[in-house]
């Protein structure tokens, strides 16, 4: 059992990891310094992604055979019509049906 004696009120960080503190409301210094990105945009994105010239690919999309991953692959291949490659590295702990499905679904370079 680890010893966990306060949360972060914000993100549920345990006081247990390494250099966390807590202000009066409980809510951890990772959260106090967290600056978030102001996203620019899709258009811009897309803009910028087809925009670049001489080369093969317009993005690269890791696959992990999960739902997350094959779906952004899908939407970059089928919807935004980049020119995708999708990367799958076969590590001795990957799924055999994650793999089933990159094959099944994706073409391969
Ligand atoms: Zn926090």
């Amino acid at each position: 059992m680890d010893d966990v004696k306060q949360r972060c009120s914000r993100c549920l960080m345990p006081n247990s990891f390494p250099g966390i503190s807590f202000n009066n409301d409980g809510i951890c210094n990772q959260c106090l310094n967290f600056k978030g990105i102001e996203p620019l945009g899709e258009n811009l994105l897309l803009r910028t992604l087809k925009s670049r010239k001489g080369v093969k690919y317009d993005c690269v999309v890791g696959i992990s055979g999960g739902k997350d991953s094959c779906y952004v692959a899908y939407l970059a291949q089928e919807i935004y019509k980049l020119r995708t490659l999708a990367v799958f590295y076969e590590s001795p702990f990957y799924c055999h049906l994650a793999r089933e499905k990159y094959i099944n679904n994706f073409s391969s370079d």
